[in-house]
C-alpha cells in the first residue's frame, strides 16, 4: 500500500510498505477520510525539530472502518470514525483512570504518525491503518458533522480543550491568557483553544503571539490579540493560562501572569527536554498556582470538545487549508498553520 513519509525539511514522499491485515479479533482495519497535521508535523516540517527520514506521517483524523474483528461490537465496516493518536485497550488501570496515554498493555509512547513505535503503528497518510481494541480506541464520528470539522479530535483539538476548559471550570468566568505558538509554523493548538475558552464562558481570553497571522485568526475567534506582555500584570492577572508556545520564555510569561489559584497548562513540555526552564516556585507558591504539563490523554478526554464542536459555531477548518490527498508532496512542501488532507470528492 502507500504511505506518506517524511523525508527531511519540507519534503514528504509517498512509499510503498506491507499493507496491514488484521491479527487480532478484537482489532479494525481502517481508512483514512480526512487527516490533519498535528502542530508538531508542522514544526518537524519547518526543520526546526528533528524527525527521522522514513517517518510515517498523520496522526490525526476521522476514516472510514473497511474491515473489523469477530469480538468488535461497537463499529462496523462503514462507520465514519475519529481514531486519537495514542494507541489505548480502555481496559487497564491506567485507561480506567483516564490516563490513556499511559496504557500499560503497550510500551510507552506507543501511538500513529511519530514517536519510538511509529513504524509498528504507521501514520493515517496511508491507505490502511490497523486499530487494535477498537472498540476503545475508535469514537464514532456523530451522524451529519463533517469528517474535515473532527478530524483534528484525533490530538490537537483535545490538546486545545484540556489547555483551558478544565481548569476555567476551576475558575468560573474566569480570564484567560494563551501564549501562542513561537514559529508561524503550525499553531493551531492555542488558537482552538481560545475558542473553546470563549464557548466555556470565559470573560476574556488574551491571545499573544509575535505571529501575526496567529493573531488575526485568534482575534476571529473572539480573542484580544496581543503581540506581547511588556510588564507582568500590566493586563491584570489571569486564572488560566495555556503555554503553547514550545519556549522558555512563554512559559515564564504565563506563569508570571497568574493570579490567586490559577491554573497554567503547557501543551509543548516536550522542547524542554535538554534545558529544562526555571519555575517560579516562590511566586507560585504565594499565589497558589499550579503548572500542569504533559501528553494529553486524548482517548479519555475526547466525549466533551466532541460534543462542543457539535453544539457551537466553532469550524476548526476556519484555520485550515484542505487538499486532496493527491497533493501532499506539494502542500507539505510549503509553510503552513493547519492542513487537512481529504479524500477526493
Ligand atoms: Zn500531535
Ligand atoms: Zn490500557
Amino acid at each position: 500500500m502507500k504511505q506518506l513519509v517524511f523525508d527531511g525539511p519540507r519534503q514528504v514522499r509517498w512509499t510503498e510498505t506491507p499493507t496491514p491485515v488484521l491479527t487480532a479479533a478484537s482489532s479494525a482495519l481502517v481508512e483514512p477520510v480526512a487527516v490533519s497535521t498535528c502542530d508538531m508535523d508542522a514544526i518537524a516540517l519547518s526543520g526546526v525539530i528533528k524527525f527521522k527520514p522514513g517517518t510515517p506521517l498523520g496522526h490525526e483524523g476521522v476514516c472510514r472502518v473497511i474491515e473489523v474483528g469477530s469480538d468488535v461490537t461497537n463499529v462496523d465496516v462503514d462507520d465514519l470514525v475519529i481514531v486519537p493518536w495514542q494507541i489505548s485497550c480502555g481496559r487497564c488501570s491506567r485507561c480506567v483512570r483516564g490516563q490513556n496515554t499511559y496504557c500499560e498493555t503497550v510500551p510507552a509512547g506507543s501511538c500513529y504518525g511519530w514517536g519510538p513505535h511509529v513504524q509498528r503503528w504507521g501514520g493515517f497518510l496511508a491507505d490502511v491503518i490497523d486499530v487494535p481494541h477498537a472498540d476503545a480506541m475508535l469514537v464514532p464520528l456523530p451522524p451529519g458533522m463533517d469528517p474535515t470539522r473532527a478530524s483534528g479530535l484525533g490530538d490537537n483539538l483535545v490538546d486545545a480543550w484540556r489547555s483551558v476548559v478544565p481548569a476555567l471550570r476551576e475558575s468560573p468566568g474566569g480570564r484567560v491568557l494563551i501564549v501562542g505558538g513561537a514559529l508561524a509554523d503550525g499553531g493551531s493548538i492555542g488558537i482552538y483553544a481560545t475558542a473553546f475558552a470563549r464557548d466555556a464562558g470565559a470573560s476574556e481570553v488574551v491571545f499573544v503571539s509575535a505571529i501575526e497571522n496567529h493573531r488575526d485568526l485568534a482575534a476571529r475567534l473572539g480573542a484580544t490579540a496581543v503581540r506581547d506582555l511588556p510588564d507582568r500584570g500590566e493586563l491584570g492577572w489571569f486564572d488560566v493560562m495555556a503555554d503553547t508556545s514550545g519556549t522558555a520564555e512563554g512559559l515564564a510569561l504565563a506563569l508570571a501572569s497568574g493570579g490567586p489559584h490559577s491554573t497554567c497548562t503547557c501543551t509543548a513540555g516536550a522542547v524542554h527536554r535538554r534545558s529544562p526552564p526555571t519555575i517560579p516556585m516562590y511566586e507560585m507558591y504565594m499565589n497558589n498556582i499550579s503548572l500542569r504539563t504533559g501528553w494529553v490523554n486524548t482517548r479519555s478526554l475526547i466525549e466533551a470538545p466532541l460534543s462542543r464542536l457539535g453544539h457551537s459555531a466553532f469550524d476548526p477548518t476556519d484555520i485550515a487549508s484542505v487538499h486532496p490527498f493527491d497533493d501532499a508532496e506539494t502542500v507539505f512542501a510549503e509553510p503552513f498553520v493547519k492542513l487537512i488532507l481529504t479524500e477526493a470528492r
